[in-house]
């Protein structure tokens, strides 16, 4: 006869002092242990919408997209993560640049008929490049970028700039055209190219 291991019988022991490890869910509610990892979604709040979450997520399931007016000069960017090809792992939240972006809920009874409950959606207002029109990022990002350089914002036109705009304090469309010197433009909010371009002009 074979004996139990000694691991076996402790685990034996266990569950008839403390109950059985399995539940009886569906017959009754099921209760996620804290760390369960369950359905993710975003915080509207707290989300910045970098799109560093869609970077690592390994299943491809976050998708980015970058609507631009070209004519109003204005975007916004949508990011929209689908639930069923998600896999949990927690790699977005763990990656989220303000750690609070994105977040696994305790849900995990995701059958449903409502297709708004498939997916979990944000969209930011995007800066883009005064000089081509190029996507730079989103406002809130680049707000929080200088937060987290504090002072040292005042050395990027871009970071100051798209500041003052948000808080209402500026306006700068249609300067560049009123700006005939490249290397002047470097004060303006420009992409990386622009900006390399305008500050090696002679
Ligand atoms: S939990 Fe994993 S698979 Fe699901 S969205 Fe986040 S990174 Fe992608
Ligand atoms: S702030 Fe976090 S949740 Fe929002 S786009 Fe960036 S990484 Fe994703």
């Amino acid at each position: 006869m074979k004996l139990p291991k000694i691991r076996e019988l402790k685990e034996a022991i266990t569950a008839l002092i403390k109950g059985p490890y399995t539940t009886k869910f569906p017959y009754e509610p099921h209760t996620p242990k804290p760390k369960f990892r369950g359905k993710t979604e975003y915080s509207k709040d707290d989300c910045v919408g970098c799109a560093a979450c869609a970077e690592v997520c390994p299943a491809h399931t976050i998708e980015v997209e970058d609507i631009v007016d070209k004519d109003k000069k204005t975007g916004k960017r949508r990011i929209t993560l689908f639930h069923e090809n998600c896999i949990f792992c927690g790699n977005c939240v763990e990656n989220c640049i303000t750690k609070k972006g994105i977040k696994q809920t305790q849900e995990f009874d995701l059958a449903t008929y409502d297709r708004k409950s498939v997916y979990s959606e944000v969209e930011k207002e995007l800066v883009l490049c005064q000089c081509c029109g190029e996507v730079i990022t989103t406002l809130e990002h680049l707000e929080w970028i200088s937060k987290q350089v504090s002072e040292a914002e005042f050395t990027n036109p871009t970071l100051y700039l798209s500041k003052l705009k948000s808080l209402g304090l500026s306006s700068y469309e249609g300067i560049v055209g009123l700006i005939p010197f490249q290397r002047a433009r470097r004060q303006l909010i420009l992409c990386h190219k622009c900006r390399r371009e305008a500050t090696l002009e002679r």
